[in-house]
């Protein structure tokens, strides 16, 4: 099998294998999950199927130049790759970012690129425009919001992370970075909770985040609709000369 294994994969072996217990209790856990790999992928060993994801996974990470620490261009880790216990917990890390790339449909951006939006944003909120006002706050708040979700990613927290909108009503109460004015009109139009203590920019799993509200299709979407638009606002402006 030449096609490309994905975390989703792993788990579902591992669901089916679990769920099997009751009908193959003569098997032990080793032999289910065998069975499953099986049955799903077609693969004789579940050990086989999963050391060709590692090995999967593994190619992603570069040695730099110089021949020090490895690098995964995809979920940003840098590791000693002669180390086991490194490489190991360059997988665990690889596989969240996967999961949450899969549910999400976009990875947070980088440190590079959120350092440049946030730089866009304090210039824009500048501007005697009310609506650049808006987006230069909205592209901080993004910016910020984009760590945010990174930690929870890393930390394997990330299912329960705020969506944008969200992040905003949450953190708009004591986002002191903002002017007072632009702040009040962000707080009318997401409203505020507050959630994120004064003096941090990042949610936690152990903030007292109140229960969702909207359905969380709908506000996925209307997270991803937002922050592609000021991701474009922001990209736009690399073309353009003035402000708005
Ligand atoms: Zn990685």
């Amino acid at each position: 099998m030449d096609n490309i294994i994905t975390w989703a994969d792993i788990a579902l072996i591992k669901k089916t294998a679990k769920a099997n217990k009751q009908a193959q209790p003569l098997l032990s856990h080793t032999q289910r999950l065998d069975a499953a790999a099986h049955d799903l992928y077609g693969v004789r060993h579940f050990h086989e199927f999963q050391t060709r994801y590692h090995a999967q996974i593994d190619a992603f990470a570069r040695r730099d130049e110089s021949g020090g620490a490895h690098y995964c261009k995809y979920c940003r880790f840098t590791f000693d790759g002669s180390y086991a216990p490194d490489v190991k917990t360059h997988r665990e890390l690889h596989k969240r970012f996967e999961e949450a790339h899969t549910t999400l449909g976009y990875l947070p951006d980088g440190y590079q690129s959120r350092e440049k939006t946030k730089r866009l944003g304090y210039d824009w909120m500048l501007s005697p425009n009310k609506h650049t006002q808006r987006e230069g706050a909205l592209a901080v708040l993004l910016a910020q919001f984009e760590r945010s979700l990174e930690s929870a990613i890393e930390a394997g927290t990330w299912p329960k992370h705020p969506y944008f909108p969200e992040y905003v009503s949450f953190i708009i109460g004591q986002a002191n970075n903002i002017p007072e004015a632009i702040r009040a009109g962000l707080e009318i139009e997401f409203g505020r909770v507050d959630v994120i203590p004064a003096g941090q920019s990042s949610w936690s799993s152990r903030f007292a985040t109140p229960a969702r509200t909207t359905a969380k299709a709908e506000i996925l979407v209307r997270s991803n609709d937002l922050r592609t638009s000021i991701i474009e606002a922001t990209s736009n402006f690399d073309k353009a000369d003035t402000l708005a």
